[in-house]
């Protein structure tokens, strides 16, 4: 290096320099990792991605100080939504759905025999190899036998419920999800757990205090593990049916309960983003947020919107399952909107490449690696996107054009499930409520979606359903 001229090393300094802000991280300290997920948030509950009347000043200046992505994607229900989240792998090929045809796609009940298979390799998992303190604080839904906790699938401690907050009812269900329970709820309507590590602490649980002490617990995790490197996965309850908030957010929202709801969600991430900078950790800690799945649309005003997108809960319309999804990383990332695809599945291998971790080599992994989006502003690498009910390829999506196969509405409530042959193609770049059907003016984009689905069934192998065995 000593003949080099000047110029040249300063040009290369300056190059590596830009390449090098997150691949240099793992020889030095890995970053801490944060993901903070909604429960049946909608593509539209967020000030930043258009709400006309719920007020989410916190989350939005992490958009703007990060990167909002806004064609992020996750599964149409809370079970195989946390699966694919957290293995970074479709949910058909864990063995994450139910086999028997319904109204809408299973998730795991109270009562299931089975969970995620404890082979399946986690975030927290693929962290822990790097050192990583690992907490789960939340909603697990994914197998609430003792061995299938989140203890046995690579976090320390868990302090949380076993599954949604809705199940185990004890009150009248006698209208379905339109019963009386769901709109005056008690906490004793449900007889719901809440956990530390595989302890009952509270039953039935009082849901209106969850999101606040879910929060005081993120902040005291992040307290104690200052000096890291932490994995802290702050997956709340809410606002998934039935709605309960602090007294403090109680009548404070010009969008009713759940607006009331989703700004205490709003004000508990600016607590998590406080401690991170109280603690002087914010320029070495990723923070994630974003949402299981969209809005539960048959709970009317108890229910979220998904803004300008088509359905909600349950569907592979786009309101099923494109959420909000924000980046934060002060110094790291590189304030954006995104408009490429990603998948709460990045979150697995963007995770291990930032710690370092090896990406498991003898199975297949769905998830992509985000990093140059997010520090260079590079494209997304992810180009296509598969769209599952259950084990069902219902849809897939290339670049700005999706096709759907078959379609249905959720919950029984909507269009009854049809097949669609030819099928339906929509310009999501243009048309992003799916309004306007052009399959008739591009064949040539029908056919190549059709072969891209079909090379995408060739080469799944599913795993045994899971959802359907009970104790
Ligand atoms: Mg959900």
């Amino acid at each position: 290096m000593k003949h080099t001229p000047p110029l040249r090393s300063l040009l290369f300094a300056v190059a590596f320099a830009t390449t090098a802000t997150l691949t240099a991280q793992p020889s030095a300290r890995p970053p801490n990792i944060v993901i903070i997920l909604a429960d049946d948030l909608g593509y539209g509950d967020l000030g930043s991605f258009g709400s006309p009347n719920i007020r989410t000043p916190r989350l939005d200046a992490m958009a703007a100080e990060g990167q909002k992505w806004t064609n992020f994607y996750v599964q149409p229900v809370c079970s195989p939504s946390r699966a694919a989240l957290l293995t970074g792998r479709l949910p058909i090929r864990s063995g994450m759905y139910g086999a028997a045809a319904g109204a809408s796609p299973k998730v795991i009940r109270d009562n299931a025999a089975d969970g995620l298979p404890p082979e399946e390799i986690t975030i927290a998992e693929a962290l822990k190899t790097r050192g990583y303190a690992t907490e789960i604080v939340g909603k697990w839904h994914l197998g609430s036998l003792r061995q299938f906790l989140p203890m046995n699938q690579g976090f320390d401690h868990w302090f949380g419920l076993p599954y949604s907050h809705d199940m185990r009812m004890t009150a009248p269900r006698e209208d379905g999800l339109h019963s009386a329970a769901y709109y005056a709820p008690k906490p004793e309507y449900w007889d719901v757990p809440l956990m530390r590590d595989g302890d009952v602490v509270e039953r039935p649980v009082d849901h209106r205090t969850l999101t606040k002490r879910y929060t005081d617990e993120a902040v005291r995790f992040i307290e104690q593990h200052r000096s890291g490197p932490f994995f802290l996965y702050l997956a709340h309850n809410l606002p998934h049916i039935p709605l309960a908030r602090s007294p403090e957010f109680e009548r404070k929202s010009a969008a009713g309960l759940y607006g009331d709801v989703v700004e205490e969600i709003d004000a508990s991430t600016g607590r998590v983003l406080d401690a991170l900078k109280a603690a002087g950790i914010e320029r070495n800690t990723l923070v994630v947020f974003s949402s299981d799945n969209g809005p539960w649309l048959p709970f009317g005003p108890h229910a979220g919107s998904a803004g300008p997108l088509r359905e909600g809960k349950g569907t592979t319309w786009e309101g099923g399952v494109r959420t909000p999804a924000i980046f934060w990383w002060p110094g790291a990332i590189r304030p954006a909107v995104v408009t490429g695809i990603g998948s709460a599945m990045d979150l697995f291998t963007t995770s291990a490449k930032l710690a370092g971790a090896d990406v498991p080599a003898d199975r297949v992994i769905d998830g992509v690696d985000l990093r140059a989006t997010l520090t260079s502003g590079a494209p997304s690498p992810r180009h296509v996107l598969v769209y599952y009910w259950d084990n069902e390829l219902r849809a897939v999506r290339k670049d700005a054009y999706k096709a759907h196969f078959i379609t249905s509405g959720s919950y029984g409530e909507g269009e009854p499930r049809r097949e669609r042959n030819p099928p339906l193609l929509f310009n999501l770049a243009e048309d992003p409520g799916e309004r306007r059907d052009v399959a008739a003016a591009h064949p040539d984009i029908v056919a190549d979606l059709v072969r891209e689905a079909d090379a995408h069934r060739k080469g799944v192998v599913a795993g045994p359903p899971r959802f359907d065995r009970l104790q």
